[in-house]
């Protein structure tokens, strides 16, 4: 492929775990894809080596007091530096980019996005908080600047790769898998009190501390019950959570007729963050192969919400509505936060989201300005609860 063919991609929050394996992928396939940018919230020193390898046009350090340190290190070899989130918002309109791979933590992933979607890039979401928060209003400004919106997310990439397989109106139903975390096997009050080392130790996948913790709550899956009823266009009845350990189904679509297609492989997450670069097409890459017979059989449960009761507050936040969502995203910023500073139990962080969401002002028809209002109102509200 020519250098011009080339997709020249974006990366946002290349330093975490999402970003890192993103650029993987793209280091396997230097035909196919070019780094253009690269933007780190304050792990500099990575920044920088990755910058050196890929050698983008700009990079972005988010962390202004590390500014310094990134211009000297990279100035010389005439990448241009910029710090701040303004610079994201700035830079990722910019006509050398094509797609923008959205890696950011949490509701700081939401402008970014939006500048994104106004610039008519495709949108490699890998932050799920952005659809959650602001579902609405993101997928109306999608449609409108013509800016396709690819999922990242292992459950997401999954249903969307099954739902090749058949029309939108002939989809009955849309089964997220979930590993179902550390705690899967654990009694209530073990859940309720576990450590932040244990929450921290994900059975199947290496994530970040934030998603990490989310998926020991499950509230990881209420995220994305959230963000699929936005991707796909679905109801929350239509959408089922089933537990499977085994973490090889990333998720299912059930057709009208009840034929069930699934999306299988060993977990590797940049299998579905290579299929958003590459779409329409696949590419070859070197993960694991599924070995069957080793793996002997797959088990399947259902959640439990008096274990793990973030899940049920998801499906509360998607029937009410409006703006509850984004209430219910910001509490449990706070609270994950809490719980990582050891301020509150790990059962407490569910009391202190369903706290929060109760309490924030509701607005149904929540407009941009209506979504920065709401986060910080439930931050407040969660901030006040943990006292
Ligand atoms: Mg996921």
């Amino acid at each position: 492929m020519s250098e011009n063919l080339k997709k020249r991609i974006a990366i946002l929050g290349s330093t975490g775990s999402i970003g890192r394996q993103t650029l993987d992928v793209c280091s396997q396939h230097p035909d196919m894809f070019q780094v253009e940018m690269l933007t780190a919230n304050t792990s500099s020193a990575l920044l920088i080596e990755q910058a050196l390898k890929f050698d983008p046009n700009c990079v972005v350090i988010c962390d202004s007091s590390k500014y310094q340190e990134v211009f000297d290190a990279l100035d010389p070899h005439g990448i241009k530096v910029f710090s701040g989130i303004e610079s994201v918002e700035e830079l990722v309109k910019g006509d050398n980019i094509d797609i923008v791979l959205t890696a950011m933590v949490g509701f700081a992933g939401l402008r970014p996005t939006l500048a994104a979607i106004k610039a008519g890039k495709t949108i490699a979401l890998a932050n799920k908080e952005t659809l959650v928060a602001a579902g609405s209003l993101v997928t109306q400004l999608a449609a409108k600047y013509h800016a396709p919106i690819l999922p990242v997310d292992s459950e997401h990439s999954a249903i969307f790769q099954c739902l090749h397989c058949g029309s939108q109106h002939e989809v009955e139903k849309l089964v997220l898998t979930c590993s179902g975390g550390p705690f899967r096997q654990k009694s209530r009050e073990e859940v309720f009190n576990a450590t932040v080392e244990q929450a921290l130790a994900h059975p199947k996948w290496n994530m970040g501390a934030k998603i990490t913790v989310d998926s020991a709550s499950l509230m990881n899956k209420g995220l994305e019950i959230i963000e699929a009823k936005w991707l796909f266009g679905m109801q929350p009845e239509e959408i089922e959570v089933v537990i499977h350990p085994e973490s090889i189904i990333h998720s299912m679509v059930r057709f009208r007729d009840g034929a069930i297609i699934a999306q299988l492989s060993d977990p590797d997450m940049r299998i579905p963050i290579q299929f958003a670069l590459a779409y329409p097409g696949r590419l070859e890459l070197d993960t694991a192969r599924t070995d069957f017979p080793a793996l002997g059989s797959m088990s399947f449960f259902a959640p439990d919400p008096e274990r793990f009761p973030c899940l049920q507050l998801a499906y509360k936040a998607l029937q009410k509505g409006g703006n509850t969502a984004c209430a219910m995203n910001a509490a449990n910023e706070v609270a994950v936060a809490a719980f990582l500073q050891q301020k509150i139990a790990f059962g407490q962080i569910p009391e202190v989201i369903d706290y929060a969401m109760s309490r924030t002002s509701f607005v149904a028809d929540p407009q941009l300005e209506d979504i920065f209002e709401t986060n910080a109102e439930a931050e407040r509200i969660a901030k006040a609860c943990l006292n």
